[in-house]
């Protein structure tokens, strides 16, 4: 790495002690970042690597709600406003007991780069809390997000910050969210927050973009070796939301996608995963990804072990952060797999990404592909923005253009820097460099 990129890394290791994953996310990003520095030296006198690490402001509060037996519960909340040279801060809340600081600043630094990707006119942020919604009833999810918001609503706004969902946030909890942030406010302010049900203000397609996106990704990344999803044997982590709308498209490309997984096992289905049985299981009962075996005969479940055990040739980490390791990668090399596209992210460790590489393995990184979740969420605002709302097939096909233009972007910003077909490299070079340009232009802010 270059003495510069370095030294900043270091100033960054110093001053985040602990934050494990925000260390990771920069280190990968700064690897990237040497030729962009030697054709632009007025970035490293700018200072806008170290500036760019910094988030301009971070919030952290306290969620005092009852539970239904009437016990005093305390979480901790979370806004990490990272970057807003390219428009207002935006990004997910994720509401999971392994939220900490250092996951939020992760993802708020991805975000940054994600969401320059998509061009559209969105900084980046991130936030959540490590309240866990699973086994949790209706009213405490409600009384939770009403208290969350009591405090979040100062922060946030439509030209300010707007937060959308990420793991365990969906519909349900975007409702509360935005019911108590318009009770406060007294104002139907719909572009505050996105994600939001078609009826009051959401947008067609914003809840299948992120799964479609990648999907979408992936075939155009496919299609550079001529390769395609049709015939195609597809493994899914996740049965949440990216997961279920990756399979669905990959599905409608012709692919036969034969598993999928939650945090406690996975289950293979060799005829083909059954969306109807998984959705009826995930979002009708709430219940873990082992029922489905319960109403497909012939399908199984393993529990206490990760999806990366079925062979593929295509696999979709859509579930969490770092659960695709080195082990994980040589098995599924081994095993014949030809691309990985990240719905979810930074669900491969360094090492397997290294290791895919080297095998050359198609990789698209979640920054690219899974931008489309936030490109939608900006085509929401948009709509919100002119009290209008758009059919599904006119949403999905602006969709589909951003994706093949981030795709492209990215593939040519690799040949660009002289290294055809390296997605990282191109995701982080075409990313750092609108931001980066954005911020010299704003001067020292
Ligand atoms: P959901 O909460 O809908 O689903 C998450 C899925 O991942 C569940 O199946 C969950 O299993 C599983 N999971 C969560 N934590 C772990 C873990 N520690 N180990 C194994 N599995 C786990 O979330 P989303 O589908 O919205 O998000 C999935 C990923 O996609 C995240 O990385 C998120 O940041 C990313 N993403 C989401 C976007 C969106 O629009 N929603 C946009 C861009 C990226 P269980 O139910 O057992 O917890």
């Amino acid at each position: 790495m270059k003495l510069q990129l370095q030294h900043a890394l270091e100033q960054v290791l110093a001053r985040n002690p602990g934050e494990r994953e925000f260390h990771q996310a920069v280190t990968e990003v700064f690897e990237s970042l040497g030729p962009v520095l030697d054709r632009n030296p007025h970035y490293v006198d700018a200072a806008v690597l170290e500036r760019l690490c910094e988030p301009e402001r971070q919030i952290i509060f306290r969620v005092p709600w009852v539970d239904d037996t009437g016990h005093v519960r305390i979480n901790r909340g979370f806004r990490v406003e990272f970057n807003s040279a390219l428009g207002p801060y935006k990004g997910g809340l994720r509401f999971h007991p392994s939220v900490y600081l250092g996951i939020v600043k992760f993802l708020g630094f991805e975000q940054v780069f994600k969401n320059s990707l998509t061009d559209m006119p969105i900084g980046g942020g991130k936030g959540g809390s490590d309240f866990d919604p699973r086994g949790r009833s209706n009213g405490e999810v409600m009384r939770f997000c009403q208290s969350f918001m009591t405090e979040l609503y100062r922060h946030i706004g439509e030209h300010t910050d707007v937060p959308a969902g990420d793991i365990g946030v969906g519909g349900r909890e975007i409702g509360y969210l935005f019911g108590q942030y318009k009770r406060i406010t007294n104002r139907y302010e719909s572009g505050v927050i996105t994600g939001k049900g078609v009826t009051w203000g959401g947008s067609l397609v914003r809840t299948e973009a992120t799964g479609y996106g990648t999907v979408l990704f992936a075939e155009r990344m496919l299609a550079t070796r001529g390769l395609s999803f049709d015939g195609m044997r597809v493994v899914v982590s996740g049965s949440g939301n990216v997961a279920i709308h990756a399979i669905e498209k990959a599905q409608a490309l012709g692919a036969h996608v034969v598993a999928c997984s939650d945090s406690r096992g996975y289950v293979v289905d060799e005829k083909g995963i059954d969306l109807d049985v998984l959705r009826q299981v995930r979002d009708v009962e709430r219940k873990p990804v082992s029922a489905y075996v319960d109403h497909r005969p012939g399908a199984h479940y393993v529990a206490d072990a990760r999806v990366w055990q079925v062979d593929a040739q295509v696999a979709l980490p859509c579930a969490t952060q770092n659960e695709l390791d080195e082990r994980d990668a040589k098995r599924l090399v081994d095993a014949g797999l030809l691309a990985v596209a990240e719905g979810a992210n930074m669900p491969t460790t360094p090492e397997a990404v290294a290791l895919l590489q080297d095998a050359g393995v198609l990789y698209a990184p979640g920054k690219a592909a899974n931008a489309g979740g936030v490109a939608t969420s900006a085509l929401e605002m948009q709509q919100n923005a002119t009290r209008d709302s758009w059919s599904f097939e006119h949403t999905e096909e602006r969709l589909a253009g951003i994706m093949a233009r981030i795709h492209d972007r990215c593939a040519e910003t690799a040949d660009e820097y002289g290294d055809p077909g390296n997605y990282v490299l191109g995701a982080n070079i075409a990313g750092f460099t609108k931001v980066a340009d954005a911020m010299l232009a704003l001067g020292v802010v």
